[in-house]
């Protein structure tokens, strides 16, 4: 295997370094194992990289650790003209990036652009935030001391990533961290390392010191991440995943006490109004829904249309999503790639099939088309009946089930009738309807009247099983710090 030293991103996924990244060198994995990445539209094996063990996790908390000290002195505007070039370095590389994306794990490739400027804006946002690191001034009751806050970086830091949105859950963690001087060890998912890969050279690129982030790719998740956590050097998980492995994370980060945040699944409820405008619904679910071909926690993944539109807005959704160009992402025009493997694709077939066998009809898709790859068709269902798998669970995939309702106290009492509460969406043309709604909904997140909340000056997250912790936005760099206070006597005898 040859291990890229240097890097010099031309295009495709070629360019890409194929080690792990640790204490500023790209190495091969101590036991020599490597893994294939394949492109989940072909089935076209793109990259050959290192695969990290236990010794590998080691030595990159090894070198995490040893350098806490140093980054956490580094001036603040040093920390924030690193992200603000490497900002500037991923916008130069937005093709490069969008390409290494769509090929490994499929999405089209206007979408992987959009994701690219998505993800550089953390960095620009976070280069912003590290020179405002605020604090606190105040004087005991009494009038003794001062209290003096200072904040602090929490220490070298767990990050963990998802194979759907691979650079941004990458930049949403990483420039957060190095804005408030933290170091890290990231593991990315083993489906999509290459995007992963590719941020991190173009990180040290913008000059980011050795040892600040280093990355381990893996088959063996738990290999590589348990010495982490039971380590008690790492002092922070920030995870992205299934509500499943945040859990056991959050086991593991109970035994050495470890701040935690989560960013985990969801159910989202898309509810639409009788005097919602309906074309404005119908633009707002082909974006909650088809988004990264429904393979995102924040997707519509159970759509509650007032009984009076509900025909009229299935219809129109249905002829919308019918019309949508379904291939391998990289190819012109393509709106919807493919799902990112065979078990993604069998579970939501298992989940279609279940709603048609409970009474469902399809306007359009569910099935399955012959042929290579993980496709799945656009698919709108009516007549779903509420106890159907996938009102229950993340569907992962770009299927609408549409389920009619009378009034708004019954839809907010099924939409709020699940463990996750991360995003919801309302549509009303009615702003005190509007309003009333996103209030009784318990979620982290509500979309008035559009099908995207995603934005880095805001704060993402949920409440209920979906996570804890916030990302993005002012409260994003509070996950990577600590309160310090000083108390510091006053003079006695001083003038008031
Ligand atoms: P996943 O299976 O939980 O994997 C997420 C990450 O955790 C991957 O890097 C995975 O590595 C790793 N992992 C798996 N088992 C582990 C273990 N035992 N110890 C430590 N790490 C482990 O989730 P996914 O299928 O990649 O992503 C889809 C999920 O992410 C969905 O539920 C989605 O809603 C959620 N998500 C949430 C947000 C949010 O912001 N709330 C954003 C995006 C996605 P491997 O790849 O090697 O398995």
């Amino acid at each position: 295997m040859t291990t890229a030293t240097a890097f010099a991103p031309t295009t495709g996924t070629q360019s890409v370094p194929t080690g792990l990244l640790i204490d500023g060198t790209w190495r091969d994995a101590a036991d020599g194992r490597t893994f294939e990445v394949e492109n989940p539209a072909t089935g076209e094996v793109l990259s050959v990289i290192a695969d990290g063990g236990p010794a590998d996790a080691d030595a990159a908390l090894a070198a995490a650790v040893a350098a806490q000290q140093s980054w956490a002195r580094t001036a603040p505007r040093t920390r924030s003209e690193i992200l603000r070039r490497a900002y500037d370095l991923v916008m130069a590389r937005q093709d490069w990036l969008a390409e290494i994306m769509t090929s490994e794990m499929g999405k089209p490739l206007a979408e992987a652009k959009g994701e690219v400027a998505y993800a550089a804006e953390f960095l620009r946002w976070f280069s912003e935030e590290a020179v405002r690191i605020g604090g606190d001034h105040t004087t005991t009751g009494d009038g003794t001391n001062r209290i003096i806050v200072t904040r602090e970086p929490v220490g070298p830091c767990v990050l963990i990533t998802p194979w759907n949105f691979p650079l941004a859950m990458g930049t949403r963690k990483i420039a957060p961290a190095v804005a408030a001087g933290c170091t890290m060890v990231l593991k990315p998912a083993a489906q999509t390392p290459l995007t992963s890969l590719a941020l991190a050279a173009i990180m040290q690129e913008a000059g980011l010191p050795d040892g600040v982030l280093n990355v381990v790719n893996t088959t063996n998740a738990g290999a590589v991440v348990e010495p982490w956590m039971s380590s008690g050097k790492a002092r922070k998980i920030s995870f992205t995943g299934s509500t499943a492995v945040g859990k056991l994370l959050l086991k593991q980060a109970a035994d050495a006490v470890m701040r935690s945040s989560m960013e985990l699944g969801g159910n989202a409820p898309f509810i639409v109004c009788a005097d919602a405008d309906i074309d404005t619904a119908v633009d707002g679910a082909i974006t909650a829904k088809m988004r990264n071909m429904g393979e995102a926690c924040t997707a519509a993944n159970r759509l509650y249309v007032h009984r009076s539109i509900a025909d009229d807005f299935s219809e129109r959704l249905a002829a919308r999503m019918a019309d949508m160009q379904v291939g391998n992402g990289l190819d012109e025009g393509v709106q919807v790639g493919p799902l990112i493997d065979a078990a993604g694709r069998d579970k939501v077939q298992r989940l279609v099939d279940d709603a048609l066998s409970r009474g469902a009809n399809a306007l359009t898709g569910g099935t399955v088309p012959a042929g290579a790859g993980y496709f799945y068709p656009p698919t709108v269902l009516t007549d779903v009946s509420t106890d159907s798998d996938l009102m229950t669970t993340e569907i992962f995939g770009p299927v609408a089930p549409v389920v009619p309702f009378d009034d708004e106290d019954e839809v907010i009492r099924i939409a709020n009738d699940t463990d996750w509460g991360l995003v919801g969406y309302v549509f009303s043309q009615d702003i005190d309807r509007a309003f009333d709604l996103s209030e009784r909904l318990e979620v982290g997140m509500v979309g008035v009247n559009t099908g995207i909340v995603s934005n880095p000056a805001a704060p993402f997250g949920g409440v209920k099983q979906s996570g804890l912790g916030r990302e993005g936005g002012k409260l994003g760099i509070d996950e990577f710090l600590e309160y310090k206070y000083l108390a510091v006597p006053r003079r006695r005898g001083a003038s008031a």
